[in-house]
């Protein structure tokens, strides 16, 4: 039978290949893999799976404690998990059991740390220009004074890496040095998947990888060094023809301008594609684009398939960012960018099918179904 339901189709071993692309980029630098948001919606377990037995990556970063209690899990001991969001009391509990390292962003998280977890080593992230998270460059002395703290790893963040030429990179990446230079027992790291293509000056100790292993260009503009992992497809429901002059969807916003043929997608906004994608993004039914007619709806999409050269049948899939349809462009007539395509979508993605979750998530290894020790959840 055909499956009737969307379809998000992570290629893991084009997945790989990107993060070998990156890593090549700085070569003296250890390459981490950054799996915050579920591995930006492609499925943090697995990712991190194939990452840490397929290439070796034996550092990964995430958002909060919980989540990296979860690789922990994923992969094993032998590897180190760094928390972006730092500690705090309620988790304390979390890092322990999991052996999680946290990222100190203030002078309270340092106290924290050391009366409660003597010996423990932890992460700094200092600001260098993002004013998120990270400690001032000034409170330096306070840091260094704090007795007992072990720190591992020093790092900082770009604002504007998507940017190879944006002027901020060089003033942060001459600050952190500055800043870096008062711990110099502490391996150093500034830059995610951008900033590790900029030059090999940005690479220090270790790059912390995140968008460019997914398959999104982590540029801005130009050519991207980097290959799509996911896909996704939705199939076709209904199709029908039109008249000229016959308006489609929620608020007549499309109207014909000739005979038409529409193929009703079984996809919408309850899935994670984003409204915003009303009468301006497309889909391709296999070599034709399609563009998207009238409004995304919360489960439907209606296509203008007047252009493909067959008539789209019933269980036909559409696909509406993939090999076929770079994520790039499809993020941007989405008026968004393909980090929120893709956590917004891999979000609501399952590996089994039930209430609520009609997105299906399917791994994948050069086109095969993905190895269950690596993909299994
Ligand atoms: C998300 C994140 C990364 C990874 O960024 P990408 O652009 O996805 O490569 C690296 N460092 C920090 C602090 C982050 O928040």
């Amino acid at each position: 039978m055909r499956a009737f339901n969307p379809l998000l189709e992570i290629d893991l071993a084009a997945l790989c290949r990107n993060y070998r692309r990156l890593a090549a980029a700085t070569p003296s630098a250890e390459a981490a893999g950054v799996v915050k948001s579920d591995a930006y919606g492609l499925g943090a377990a697995a990712v991190a799976r194939a990452l840490h037995r397929r290439e070796d990556c034996r550092t990964v970063f995430v958002a909060y404690s919980e989540e990296g209690a979860a690789v922990r899990e994923a992969v094993g001991d032998d590897a180190d998990i760094f928390v972006f969001n730092g500690p705090y009391e309620p988790y304390l509990d979390v890092y322990r059991r999991y052996r999680l390292t946290p990222i100190i962003s203030t002078i309270d998280q340092a106290r924290l740390w050391t009366t409660t977890m003597a010996g423990a080593p932890v992460a700094v992230h200092f600001d260098t220009g993002m004013r998120r998270l990270g400690m001032p460059p000034y409170e330096i002395e306070s840091l260094a004074n704090t007795a007992g703290l072990k720190i591992s790893l020093v790092m900082s963040h770009l604002a504007c890496a998507s940017d190879p030429n944006h002027p901020m990179n060089a003033r942060q990446r001459d600050e952190f040095i500055a800043i870096a230079a008062r711990f110099p027992d502490a391996r150093k790291s500034l830059s995610s998947s951008g900033g590790a293509l900029i030059n090999e000056t940005f690479g220090f100790d270790m790059t912390r990888l995140g968008v460019g292993i997914y398959g999104v260009n982590p540029f801005d503009a130009g050519a991207t060094a980097v290959e799509p992992v996911a896909r996704l497809t939705a199939p076709v429901l209904q199709v029908r023809t039109i008249n000229a002059g016959d308006a489609v969807g929620y608020g007549a916003s499309f109207t014909a301008q000739r005979k038409s043929i529409l193929a009703t997608i079984s996809l919408g906004y309850g899935d994670g594609y984003p409204r915003a994608g009303s009468n301006r993004a497309a889909a391709w039914l296999a070599e034709t684009r399609c563009p998207i007619a009238g409004r995304v709806s919360m489960d439907l999409i209606v296509l203008d398939v007047t252009d493909a050269p067959q008539q789209p049948q019933i269980g036909d899939r559409a696909e509406f960012f993939g090999p076929n349809h770079a994520i790039e462009e499809a993020a941007t007539a989405c008026g968004t960018i393909g980090y929120e395509l893709l956590t917004g979508i891999g979000g609501l993605a399952r590996p089994r099918i039930g209430l609520g979750a009609r997105v299906e998530r399917r791994y994948l290894w050069n086109g095969a179904p993905a190895d269950a020790t690596i993909a299994g959840e």
